[in-house]
Order: structure tokens, then C-alpha cells, then sequence
């Protein structure tokens, strides 16, 4: 497994940081939205039938090292996931009864016990029929 840098913000980090490569499209993904502060791609290797990554922009390491004044920034992450699952399909939907169905899953994995393997932030955004890989 990678090691996390050992400063967030060096600047060798960020040039040799996967993401950050994707945001800069020095190497392609499949995006699927993007704006100023944030972007949106597939998931490489999904673990369902819609699986994909929303990532600021800049270069935050895991979640721990985000600082008071990207809380705005986190808030919109986090804020771009029902519009992505409303864009594939898989909103939260009443059915006559009014219970729910369907529906997504976001998640953050923060540093080697949290499962993080690549030390850009990133929300996982996971939906669509189960069974999903490695997943309740
Ligand atoms: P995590 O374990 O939370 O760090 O998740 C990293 C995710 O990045 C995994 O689900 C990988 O499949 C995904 N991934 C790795 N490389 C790429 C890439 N080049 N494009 C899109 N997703 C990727
Ligand atoms: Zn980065």
C-alpha cells in the first residue's frame, strides 16, 4: 500500500498524487461532473452498479487533514451526491406506500484502518441493484 505523504500540502506529493493527476487531466477518467471546486468520475474498478468518486480539486490527503475553511468544500461534496444519484438513476424513491426504495450509499475511507488506499480525498458514491462487491 502507498504511503500517506508525510505533509499533506508538499508539493512531490501532489505532483505524484493519482487525483490530483485526474483533476489536472493529465490522465483520463470517465467524469461526470465537474465545477470549480469539485469532480466527479467512475470508479475504476466499481464495487456496484454505479460506483464513482467525487474529489475536491485540491489536493487534501485524508479527511483529518482538511482544516476549518474546507468546510464549505466538504459541505458541497457531500451535497453532489443526490444530484449524481438523481443523474444514474439511483435516488431515493416513494413508492404509493411512501416506503422507500432504491437508494445509494456514500462513503469516505480515512488512512490505513478506514481502508484508504489513495491518499487524495475522495466520497465513494456506491448505488443500483444489489449484491454489491464486499458490501452490506
Ligand atoms: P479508497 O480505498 O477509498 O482509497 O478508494 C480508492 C478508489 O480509487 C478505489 O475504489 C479504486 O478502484 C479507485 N481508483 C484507483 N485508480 C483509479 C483511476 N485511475 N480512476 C478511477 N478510479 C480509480
Ligand atoms: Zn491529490
Amino acid at each position: 500500500m502507498k504511503k500517506p505523504p508525510a505533509n499533506p500540502t508538499d508539493e512531490d506529493s501532489v505532483d505524484n498524487c493519482l487525483f490530483c493527476k485526474i483533476a489536472a487531466k493529465q490522465i483520463p477518467a470517465s467524469i461526470v461532473y465537474e465545477d470549480d471546486d469539485l469532480l466527479a468520475f467512475k470508479d475504476i474498478n466499481p464495487a456496484a452498479p454505479v460506483h464513482l468518486l467525487v474529489i475536491p480539486k485540491k489536493h487534501i490527503s485524508t479527511l483529518t487533514e482538511a482544516q476549518p475553511e474546507d468546510t464549505l468544500l466538504l459541505g458541497k461534496m457531500l451535497a453532489l451526491a443526490p444530484k449524481l444519484a438523481a443523474d444514474h438513476n439511483v435516488s431515493v424513491v416513494y413508492g404509493n406506500d411512501g416506503s422507500p426504495t432504491r437508494g445509494y450509499k456514500t462513503l469516505i475511507n480515512s488512512g490505513p484502518d478506514g481502508g484508504q488506499v489513495i491518499y487524495h480525498l475522495h466520497m465513494h458514491l456506491y448505488g443500483g441493484p444489489r449484491p454489491w462487491r464486499g458490501m452490506h
